[in-house]
This record gives C-alpha cells, structure tokens and sequence, in this order.
C-alpha cells in the first residue's frame, strides 16, 4: 500500500496531524495504530488547556503552550462543522489553591513570573475564591484565577478526530503494531508490522510513551519513557464546580455531565496501567481536600494512562538529521491535549508547504536524545 504520508499512532497528536495535512491538501493519508484508535494517554487524560497552570517559568515551551491555546476556539468550532461533534471546550477559567504557607509562597511565584511574562492571571481572597465556588473549602488562604486555562472534554475530541478521518478518506488500521521504518538507500521509504509492509512517501511517528521501541536501521531515535498517571472520577446529578480546580496535591475537573474528575498521580513506573488502591485514596484526600463534601461520594471511575516523557520534559517535534521524510511527534508529557493543535499545525506546513518554524527548531528529535533519564518522581 502507497501512501503520501504514513502516520504511526492514533492518539490526540497522530489524529490531529492526520487531519491538518489532510486540510493542507494531502489526501492519501493512513494511520496505523497498534491497538484501538483514542484508548492510550489522550483516552486517560482530564483534558486540561492549562499554560498557566502547567508551566513554570516564561520561555518557549510557555510560549508554545499559549499558543496551542490560542488555536483552540477555531480548532473547536471547525471540528464541529466537519463532524457534528461538540468537544465540550469550556472557558470558565481555572482556579489555583492555596492551603498552607508553603503553597500561598508558591502561588506568589507564580503569580509575579506570569504578570510579568504578559499572562492571564488574578489574586482571589480566601472570600473571593469561595464565593467564586461554594463547594471549595472553608479552609483555603488565597487563591490565584486563570482565566485563559480552559478545559475540553478529550474523549470526544477524540472521536471528532476519528470522525474526520473516516468522514475524509483516511484510511485507519487497527490491530498494526508497527515493529520497524523501512529505508532504501539511506532513505525511509515505509514501515513494517511482523507481517506487513506499508509503502510512503513520509511517515510520521506520534507513538507517545512506545516511540523508543521501534527500530529503524542506522538512526538514532529519542529515548521517551512512560509515566503513569492514575485517575477517578464521582457522578454528581448537576455540575458542582464551575471552573478546572488546581492545588499543589492534585486537581479537579468537573464536567458538563456532572462527572469530577479528579488527578493524577506522577508515577515512574514502567508500562503499568493497573490501578492501585494508594494511588486511588491519595487522590480522593485531595479531592477532599479542595471540596470536603466529595468526601460523601461513591467513586464512579477509576483509569490510569501513560504519559510519554523524555529526558527534559519537552515535547519531540520534527524530522530525524539524514532522514529527512521522518518525523516524530511525541513526549508531549503532561500537555499533549492543549499542544495537539499547533504540534500538527507545524507538522502540516513542513510536510504540505515545507515551511518551518522556530519550535520545529527548538523541539527537534537531537535536543533530546540522551539516554539520561534521570527522572525519578513518585505520587
Ligand atoms: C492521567 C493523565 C492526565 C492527563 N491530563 C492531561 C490534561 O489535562 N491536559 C493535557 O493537555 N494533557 C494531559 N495528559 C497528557 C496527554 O494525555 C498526553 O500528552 C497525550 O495524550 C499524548 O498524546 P499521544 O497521541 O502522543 O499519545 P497516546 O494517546 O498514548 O497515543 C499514542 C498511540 O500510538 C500507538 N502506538 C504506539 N506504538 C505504536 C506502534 N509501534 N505501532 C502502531 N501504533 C503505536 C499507541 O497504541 C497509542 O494509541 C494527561 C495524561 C494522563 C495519563
């Protein structure tokens, strides 16, 4: 099978380039995926859109993540007339807790590097922020809001991105674990499962925490790592919380449905996506902690997923050095929901326009090959 470019993943960013440069004028298109489309690290997201809440500090990841988000009410509305599907993006805002001295010393921080960087953020008293939401707790000192950090509901972002393909002649194949890129005179022309060959011009790789298994004969591919992330959830008859909640322990997401979501554990722990009972009560005292009536509720869902790291916590954007028709798109880490926009935007004018463009240069595959992943985080 011949096609112009061969996408290997079918996640949040493997489905987001497919359709970019499928709206950039290239039309054959395959994606292969080695289990089921949407079901990995995007599936167990809380679907966070959160450049303040995410970043540490001004600088080009920053910018790259405020950017992301600037694309997204577009990204939105165009996704719902190409597929009738509302990804639920919801901009009520995000608000930043905090509990103890340590954490108001924090969120001040916060607060000075963000106003002077030019972001979006605002200091909330003790009566401000509980007035702002009856359920947080009596207990909290201050808070800081974040109105441009927004939330989607990523698994039906997921199924408009799927939508889109089926609906536009990308063809999907499921069930392909792609073992090996293929090259022919010192040029990637394929891929390859145990049993199957795929023919294309280029191949893209968005294989999130799995990209450092697959082989390709005489290049020198990234090293990206699996953190866990473990999740749960509670059903409320009517929404509770109206904005994304952050403390320093964990976070809560209510959605349109009256499901809260509430995460993550950081957990470097290998390919394990089993649920652990430590993990599960960690984060309902977090819950609780923010909202003390969650305490009453029966836990509804219970998930974890593996987020793709690599050695410095940046994403993995652009072609290999000497192959010059593969790229990578992976190791979006904790962000690869608020960064699927602009990540398949870059890609798409490189691959339809051969444009570039200064992330391509500071994401590129060589700023992270080390194997020195000297990260080590529990819960
Ligand atoms: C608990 C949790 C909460 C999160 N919350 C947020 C959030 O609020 N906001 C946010 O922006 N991000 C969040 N993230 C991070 C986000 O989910 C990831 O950054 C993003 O999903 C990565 O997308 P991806 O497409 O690269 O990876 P995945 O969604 O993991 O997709 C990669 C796909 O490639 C396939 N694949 C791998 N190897 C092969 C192969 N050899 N052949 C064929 N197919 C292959 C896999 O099966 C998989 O389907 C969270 C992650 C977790 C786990």
């Amino acid at each position: 099978m011949n096609s112009e470019v061969l996408i290997i993943g079918g996640g949040v960013i493997g489905l987001s380039i497919a359709r970019e440069i499928h709206r950039n004028g290239i039309t054959q298109i395959t994606i292969l995926e080695r289990g089921k489309i949407g079901q990995e690290s995007s599936y167990a997201a809380a679907g966070m859109l959160a450049p303040n809440a995410e970043t540490g500090e001004a600088g080009i990841f920053t910018d790259f993540c405020t950017e992301s988000l600037s694309l997204y009410a577009q990204f939105a509305e165009n996704l719902f007339a190409e597929t009738g599907v509302d990804i639920e993006l919801d901009r009520h805002g995000t608000l930043f807790l905090s509990f103890t001295e340590k954490d108001s010393a924090e969120l001040l921080h916060r607060y000075e590097w963000q106003k002077k960087a030019g972001l979006k953020v605002e200091h909330l008293s003790a009566q401000e922020t509980r007035k702002s939401e009856p359920f947080v707790s009596p207990d909290v000192r201050e808070s800081l809001f974040f109105p441009n950090d927004w939330q989607v509901e990523n698994r039906k972002l997921l199924h408009a991105l799927r939508k889109y393909a089926e609906l536009n002649g990308i063809e999907i194949r499921e069930d392909a674990e792609i073992k090996n890129i293929l090259s022919e005179n010192g040029k990637v022309v394929g891929a390859e499962t145990e049993n199957e060959k795929f023919l294309a011009e280029n191949v893209v790789l968005a294989t999130g925490a799995w990209t450092s298994f697959i082989k390709a004969e005489n290049l020198q591919m990234p090293v990206v790592k699996p953190i866990r992330g473990q999740m749960i959830a509670f059903q409320t008859a009517k929404r509770l919380f109206e904005k994304v909640i952050y403390s320093s322990r964990g976070y809560l997401v209510p959605r349109a449905d009256g499901r809260i979501l509430i995460g993550a554990t950081v957990e470097d722990a290998g390919f394990d996506k089993n649920i652990y009972d430590l993990s599960t009560e960690i984060l309902r005292e977090a819950a609780i902690e923010i909202a003390p009536s969650l305490g009453n509720l029966q836990i509804y869902e219970n998930w974890a997923g593996l987020r793709p790291f690599a050695n410095n916590g940046l994403p993995i954007i652009g072609n290999l050095p000497h192959a010059e028709n593969l790229f990578i798109a992976t190791a979006h880490y904790r962000n690869g929901i608020l960064l699927a926009p602009l990540t398949a935007k870059i890609i798409a004018e490189k691959l339809a326009a051969n444009r570039n463009s200064e992330y391509l240069e500071f994401f590129r595959p060589q700023q992270a090959r080390s194997n020195d992943l000297s990260l080590n985080i529990s819960i």
